[in-house]
């Protein structure tokens, strides 16, 4: 792990604000974007919450489908099994 060397404090409410400079290096859109939380000993980790598919995790070719993401690899098997299962 990597120190910024940045130090911030935790307002009233507990929250933290990100700097600038780091969230434009992650392509963090304000208002948009969501970090994932991670505990590691004593440590806190934020990561960008990428939206996986929900079947295989995969972070490419997703689409959202019924508020879950689904990729492409996984919907082109799934139109296998239909065409397999054509009777249901
Ligand atoms: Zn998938």
């Amino acid at each position: 792990m990597k120190s910024t060397g940045i130090i911030r404090g935790l307002d009233n409410m507990g929250r933290v604000v990100i700097p600038k400079e780091i969230r434009k290096f992650l392509d963090m859109t304000e208002g948009k974007d969501e970090f994932e939380i991670y505990m590691q000993d004593d440590c806190i980790v934020l990561k960008k919450h990428k939206p996986t598919c929900i079947f295989c995790n995969a972070e490419e070719n997703c689409i959202e489908f019924e508020n879950q993401m689904v990729c492409k690899k996984c919907i082109d098997k799934m139109q296998i099994i239909k065409e397999e299962n054509s009777n249901i």
